[in-house]
């Protein structure tokens, strides 16, 4: 379908309005880790298709591998909400290099997401690197294959 570029253009407004409510969010998230361990604070912020934004930050556990990164986290806030898609995201760690999602949250957010949807990492003070669920896990395996396994 085509678009006019008013209506891109309101998107875009929109979607730069919702980024900002998203870096917010996620950095008011990181502030609530739960990172006795790593001392590494995550927030991470998700807008649904609604235009609600859900955070989450990282949970560790004493028994390491039952850790939950803040984009899991995020997930299920959007989930019980009653959310079903991602429509952007944001992840907020403080490091030398852009904090992105790990390899695990890629798929968790690739789960709820189109190719396109913009993912960022930032950090306290600015955006650090701007992506799309599409270049972070390419090639991706997604519910869409579930469907074509089933044989009618
Ligand atoms: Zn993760």
């Amino acid at each position: 379908m085509a678009m006019s570029v008013e209506t891109l253009t309101a998107l875009d407004d929109s979607l730069a309005q919702a980024m900002d409510s998203l870096l917010l969010a996620a950095r008011a998230a990181r502030e609530r880790a739960y990172a006795p361990y790593s001392n590494f604070a995550v927030g991470a912020a998700l807008l649904d298709e609604q235009g609600r934004v859900h955070a989450g930050c990282n949970v560790e556990n004493a028994a390491y591998p039952q850790g939950q990164c803040a984009e899991a986290s995020a997930i299920a806030h959007l989930v019980l909400a009653g959310g079903t898609r991602i429509v952007a995201a944001v992840v907020v760690g403080v490091a030398d290099d852009p904090v992105t999602p790990c390899g695990g949250c890629r798929q968790r957010l690739r789960e709820f997401a189109s190719d396109d949807a913009p993912v960022w990492a930032a950090d306290l003070q600015t955006v650090r690197a701007r992506y799309t669920v599409g270049q972070l896990l390419p090639a991706s395996f997604g519910p869409g294959h579930l469907k074509l396994a089933v044989k009618p």
